[in-house]
């Protein structure tokens, strides 16, 4: 248990998947030094394999009875090879006409992007971006036998100590979200760390300051004032990712709302575009009363009402997006 405990929400309702916030923290923690293939922040498109490839059936996390679940740790093909370009032969000495990556690339963030589900006029998908959820019972620090990851007291961010870490990467097996990465050059497991650099000046996550979209809230758990407590307890609109894999995340999702079905007139259906069973599939079944009240509010909104929740998920300012004290 830690004295406080800092979580975000992230509406998926307002995600564009411009992969800022993945470039933002890319620049920021992953860019050199075996890193190249990690991706702290992720964007991915749902319905999809993820990254890495199929982390969804890779096991890990805990079982009903709290036991620690064996899971798979991806190769190397499941996160795509790094390749490079012939810049030199194409660009330079022109002794190539083509300019052509130096391995045939077979999978990687984003393969399957916009690709979703579905056909005209009813095909889907939206953008589902990922991060550690910095989870109040990590799977991986259970698994890891050193010692080396801890949950810091003072804000409950999961991070790996790199003094400790021996590379055993039972923490890469363990994380059911597969958000901790074995850094092949230094032989130590890597994740992301909360930018706790900048919280601890009181800035928010670079992904969150950069978000185009203006789709991350970060706050305490316990700040009853906070737009943490506002989406998450309050109206129990944000929900966490796949809530029976055990680890009790501290990322949080507003689902996706979804244009009605259309039938085979052209008529729009009772039924949703974005399947209800596959949003309950991610979010539990949790997704059916976020759903509803998002939609009560914002129709309480259009008819020139009122609504608190709605005031708060356009984030007009990042002064009441980001409460770090
Ligand atoms: Fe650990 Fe994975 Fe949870 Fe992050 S998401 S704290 S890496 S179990
Ligand atoms: Fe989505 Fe924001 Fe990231 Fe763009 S920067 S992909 S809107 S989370």
């Amino acid at each position: 248990m830690v004295k406080r405990q800092l979580s975000m929400v992230l509406d998926l309702n307002k995600c564009i998947g411009c992969q800022t916030c993945t470039s933002a923290c890319k620049l920021q923690w992953t860019n050199r030094n075996g890193r190249e293939y990690m991706y702290w922040n992720n964007v991915e498109t749902h319905p999809g394999a993820g990254y890495p490839r199929n982390y969804q059936n890779s096991g890990g996390g805990f079982d009903e009875d709290g036991a620690l679940k064996i899971g798979i740790t991806p190769i190397a093909e499941d996160y795509g090879i790094p390749w490079e370009y012939n810049y030199e032969e194409a660009l330079m000495t022109g002794t190539d006409p083509w300019l052509r990556p130096n391995v045939k690339p077979t999978w990687g963030a984003n393969w399957d992007e916009d690709e979703g589900r579905g056909d005209y006029p009813n095909s889907y998908y939206f953008y589902l971006p990922r991060l550690c959820n910095h989870c109040a019972n990590p799977a991986c620090l259970a698994a890891c036998s050193r010692n080396a990851i801890y949950k810091r007291q003072e804000d409950g961010i999961v991070l790996v100590d790199q003094e400790r870490c021996r590379g055993y990467r039972y923490c890469v097996t363990a994380c059911p979200y597969k958000k901790v990465y074995f850094n092949e050059e230094i032989s130590k497991s890597e994740k992301c760390i909360f930018c706790y650099p900048r919280i601890e000046k009181g800035l928010p996550t670079a992904c969150a300051k950069q978000c185009v979209g203006r789709i991350r809230w970060i706050g305490y758990r316990d700040d009853e004032a906070g737009p943490i407590h506002l989406l998450v307890e309050k109206y129990k609109v944000a929900l966490p990712l796949h809530p029976e894999w055990g680890t009790e995340p501290n990322v949080f999702y507003v689902p996706p709302m979804a244009p009605p079905r259309i039938d085979g007139n052209g008529e729009p259906t009772e039924e949703t575009r974005v399947p209800l069973d596959y949003l309950k599939s991610l979010f539990g079944d949790g997704v059916v009363s976020s759903l509803d009240t998002l939609r009560e509010e914002r129709a309480k909104k259009q008819s020139g009402a009122e609504s608190e929740l709605m005031d708060t998920l356009i984030g007009y300012r990042h002064a009441e997006m980001f409460k770090l004290s």
